[in-house]
């Protein structure tokens, strides 16, 4: 009996060969692999063009015509086949460089055929190289339809004569031969609430559609499959994990928290603030374990939000720690949460790689006798000797810059695993998260605090440097302070990039003391130098702060009023709109200044252009997936998708994963083992993805 897990190779146009180059080049081994190989477009075969109405100007065109004669030209790496090819309205030349034996072969002088390519300027005639040939009348009768499926091939396959036609040859044989034995791999419940189409429909369609909204119906079917099924198994996990774990329960809400929020906090906080510190509390109070993504626009206020819940826990006999990804950071945040807290009587460290050995001696005593009650650091805090008597509360801010490894190293140290917050400013696209991190909660700060002014964005080219310092110099008279960014620190032998060096040279000579102090941070400074310049800047002494990309992340000096960055091409957008959030932190105007090279790319500009229109990160977190690929999305490469989805697209899918989540948080939530009978569908098609697909269980 035929099955869909048969090899490929005894498909008819297939064997042995060509299943090997599938397996090597596409990883498709099975019949059903190959099904699910769907095309990356698809073209309209209906319209036919007259030789005579060609120009380069158009994309991929059919034309209906014969072979006049093909001749050998040129020798060598030059040689090349040309064809004259011609209908009723006038001729044009078919090119081929390779294959050149097997063309001559398999195509004939004098036969109707069907040619499908690109038409190209070559000289003053149009020709069309490596053009796809079908015989005239096999063409009418084939599955092609008005939209005809195109596959990517890789050039491997295309050395070895596999063509997008092939593939549809070959879907077409599989689709005669075994679409009857396709088992629908959705229960009926889902199919009837959503009227998704069955899985044979949608399999035919996708391949060989018959109108555009087939396809769509058939597309729709196949990705909310895809996403439904990821999203089933994160909530699984999740709601599994959820049940074993037990965690602290803080239930009293004493002193600490109360004293700062009500009697030190110069503000109040946000609606979005509040919102966020009760989804924490809730988790605080439930009895298992806190699993909690909180993502926040730069400026929105999450450090508050971390020390609150902090409090809580200290509130409630433990103790929790805050880490961060640079010194600087972590100074800061100590100087911020000391500056909060002053008085109330918490007691606060700081542990990073600068601390001396002394003070880490004390420091350790400091954790195994309760005196500390809030530690912040830097990695240091994953050190062995690093022990705390009662860990209660992990947070993890600007979380990409820590692989997942060190961040359970920090957890694991205590016997019960404390509460987990991560903390990310990089907006992560709401679809990417709900895929990467399905098997976290996930709460957004929405809202900066109240009288912010959005930081206007403005681009100027290089030549421009004239007016934008005499622009800076207006600024820094009224009292404000300039940051400035250099992508790299010394000047790189390919790039044409200017440099932090040489950048320094130019600022001094037109901002010379001492009228101006410049401050220089950059990564390759010692710890202890770096700490001096910041402090200078921070205190308002350094009107202007020159650095790398390491003032990138949660740096807060509210004075400071422009932002300039320097080769802004060179940045990505989710760094650009991170280094804009350094500005902004009061109620005056602030500003983004970016200056490029005038050439710039095509992904270049309209990275500017995104930057200048919108201060929303997580509309610039979007454009950054569609520009970049899901995969490639800053920050999140070392968590990025652990494999390829087929059909699905985060960028452009977004309400279909949102159906999926929700149909699939719907069913885990009555029955999460899958247990009842109309679920062991479900179940199954689990176990056999998880079998079959490799990483599939990876993402979390
Ligand atoms: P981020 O989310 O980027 O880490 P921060 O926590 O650094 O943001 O906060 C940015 C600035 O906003 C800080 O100066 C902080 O004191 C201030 N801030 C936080 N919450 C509020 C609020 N509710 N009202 C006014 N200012 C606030
Ligand atoms: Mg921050």
């Amino acid at each position: 009996m035929a099955s869909l897990s048969d090899n490929i190779q005894f498909v008819q146009g297939v064997g042995p060969k060509r299943a090997e180059l599938f397996a090597a080049q596409l990883g498709i081994s099975t019949i059903e692999e190959m099904m699910y190989y769907f095309p990356y477009k698809y073209i309209d075969r209906t319209k036919f063009y007259k030789i005579s109405e060609l120009n380069s100007e158009l994309p991929y065109i059919q034309i209906r015509g014969k072979i006049h004669e093909f001749k050998i030209i040129g020798a060598g790496r030059g040689k090349r086949l040309s064809a004259r090819f011609y209908d009723e309205t006038g001729s044009i030349e078919l090119v081929w460089f390779k294959g050149l034996a097997w063309i001559t072969k398999n195509y004939k002088t004098n036969v109707d055929y069907v040619v499908f390519g690109k038409p190209n300027l070559f000289g003053h005639n149009i020709n069309i190289t490596h053009p796809e040939i079908e015989d005239a009348v096999k063409f009418d009768k084939s599955l092609t339809t008005a939209l005809q499926s195109q596959y990517s091939i890789p050039e491997k396959l295309k050395a070895n004569f596999i063509s997008s036609k092939t593939i549809r040859t070959i879907q077409e044989n599989i689709s005669r031969q075994f679409v009857s034995i396709i088992h629908e791999s959705l229960p009926s419940f889902l199919i009837d609430k959503l009227k998704l189409v069955s899985l044979k429909d949608a399999l035919f369609q996708v391949h060989f559609p018959q109108s555009s909204n087939k396809l769509k119906n058939a597309q729709f079917r196949l990705k909310f499959e895809e996403l439904f099924f990821i999203q089933l198994n994160l909530l699984k996990q999740k709601k599994n994990r959820k049940e074993k774990s037990k965690c602290f329960i803080f239930l009293r809400e004493k002193d600490n928290f109360t004293k700062l929020l009500y009697k030190r906090l110069p503000f109040k906080l946000t609606q979005a603030q509040i919102r966020v510190l009760g989804e924490i509390r809730s988790d605080f109070l439930s009895g298992k374990q806190m699993n909690r993504l909180l993502q926040g626009d730069v400026g929105s206020g999450k450090t508050l939000v971390a020390l609150l819940s902090m409090l809580m826990a200290v509130d409630n006999g433990f103790q929790a720690c805050i880490m961060v990804p640079t010194e600087i950071l972590s100074n800061q945040h100590y100087r911020t949460i000391l500056k909060f807290i002053g008085d109330i009587g918490v007691n606060v460290s700081l542990l990073t790689g600068a601390t001396k050995k002394s003070e880490r001696k004390e420091l350790h005593n400091g954790l195994q006798n309760k005196t500390i009650n809030i530690l912040i650091g830097t990695h240091a805090l994953i050190e062995d000797e690093v022990k705390f008597a009662n860990l209660g509360l992990v947070i993890i801010d600007e979380q990409h810059r820590f692989g997942v490894a060190q961040r359970a190293r920090l957890w694991q140290k205590n016997e019960i695993e404390p509460h987990v917050l991560v903390m990310t400013a990089t907006p992560i696209p709401r679809t990417l998260a709900m895929t990467l991190y399905g098997d976290l909660d996930i709460s957004v700060i929405d809202e900066l605090p109240p009288g912010r002014k959005p930081v206007k964005t403005m681009h100027f080219f290089n030549n421009s440097v004239l007016s934008v310092f005499s622009f800076l110099r207006k600024e820094m008279a009224k009292g404000r302070q300039i940051y400035v960014v250099f992508p790299l620190i010394k000047e790189s032998e390919k790039m044409d990039y200017k440099y932090l060096e040489d950048g320094y040279e130019g600022y001094s000579r037109d901002f010379p003391p001492p009228e101006y102090l410049i401050s220089v941070v950059h990564g390759r400074m010692k710890s202890a130098e770096k700490e001096k310049s910041m402090e200078l800047f921070i205190k308002g002494d350094a009107k202007i702060l020159i650095s790398t990309t390491v003032i990138e992340v949660g740096v807060d000096v509210p004075n400071a009023s422009v932002m300039v960055i320097e080769s802004a091409e060179r940045f990505g957008l989710s760094q650009l709109h991170q280094l804009r959030g350094r500005v902004g932190r009061d109620a005056e105007q602030s500003y983004c200044i970016l200056m490029t090279g005038d050439k710039l790319s095509n992904d270049a500009r309209k990275r500017i252009e995104i930057m200048v229109k919108t201060n929303n990160g997580f509309e610039i977190a979007d454009k950054d997936m569609e520009l970049r690929g899901p995969g490639d999305i800053e920050g999140t490469q070392q968590s990025g998708l652990p494999f390829e989805l087929k059909i699905a697209n985060l960028a452009a899918d977004g309400r279909i994963l949102q159906t999926a989540h929700n149909e699939a948080e719907i069913i885990i939530k009555n029955d999460m083992y899958l247990q009842a009978p109309q679920n062991q569908l479900l179940l199954e098609q689990l176990k056999k993805l998880n079998r079959n697909v490799l990483n599939w269980s990876k993402i979390s």
